[in-house]
């Protein structure tokens, strides 16, 4: 087993209260007492009303709470119901996901995901930057197309690369427990680290997480793909112990 670093990042989307800080705090108290076993990160992606509640109740904090999402203004402006990159960092969130399909879905555009990196790339947040095909495009054969122009619409050689974490999400496997073929995902990651470098004209390779459906189970073959540099997990991160059967499972 590779002890190169590997990311769990939960996405809770639209779950939770503050009851649900114990599950949370059982993540944490998981990885503190495994802290010197295998080198990873666990991230979790919490509803705006808990970054901050979770961030001040979390003692001896070794996982970091994120957002799911924010206004693509970086403070303050005429944008009721919005939060911006600056009001989330102030809240405690050192990571953010952006361009997730749910939003993608909801109309959200590459030039408007591009944005709204800018705004959290200045507030110094670490970007969860996600892309992926639909069914439909993957039946049309247009998988990589379709994420060279995700990458190519929303991120700039100029950007703070450090910062950016990309997350390959098949749209057709989010929530519906399909997962892509062994075969297929290993070309498409390795893809998608190829493409970056010689689109961004640089050496250094960017991190790329898996995210659809991985749960406790299938991510025992996720484990044999070294170049994925960790997971999204949306539905399975809504549960401790489903999460940290995931860390379990893959370094068993
Ligand atoms: C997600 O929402 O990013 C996700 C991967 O969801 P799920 O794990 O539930 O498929």
């Amino acid at each position: 087993m590779t002890n190169k670093l590997k990311l769990f990042i939960g996405n809770w989307k639209m779950f939770g209260d503050f009851g649900s800080f114990k599950i949370v705090n059982s993540i944490n108290k998981f990885a503190i007492k495994n802290k010197k076993f295998n080198n990873k990160k666990i991230v979790i992606c919490v509803p705006n009303t808990l970054i901050h509640f979770f961030k001040k109740k979390l003692k001896k904090k070794i996982i970091s709470i994120g957002a799911q999402n924010c206004h693509e203004n970086e403070k303050y402006g005429p944008f009721t119901g919005s939060v911006s990159a600056f009001m989330l960092k102030k809240m405690g969130a050192e990571y953010i996901i952006l361009g997730h399909s749910e939003n993608r879905q909801e109309g959200e555009v590459n030039s408007l995901i591009k944005k709204k990196i800018i705004s959290s790339l200045k507030q110094k947040l670490n970007v969860i930057f996600c892309i992926g095909e639909t069914s439909k495009d993957k039946s049309k054969g247009r998988t990589f197309p379709i994420l060279r122009s995700q990458i190519k619409g929303s991120l700039e050689k100029k950007f703070n690369m450090n910062k950016i974490i990309l997350a390959y999400e098949p749209v057709w496997s989010i929530g519906t427990n399909k997962i892509p073929k062994k075969n297929d995902l290993e070309n498409t990651i390795k893809y998608i680290k190829k493409f970056f470098k010689k689109n961004f004209k640089t050496t250094k390779t960017p991190k790329v997480l898996y995210g659809g459906s991985v749960n406790s189970k299938n991510i025992k073959l996720f484990s044999s793909i070294t170049d994925i540099d960790g997971f999204l997990i949306g539905g399975a991160s809504q549960s401790s112990k489903k999460f940290i059967d995931i860390i379990k499972n893959y370094y068993k």
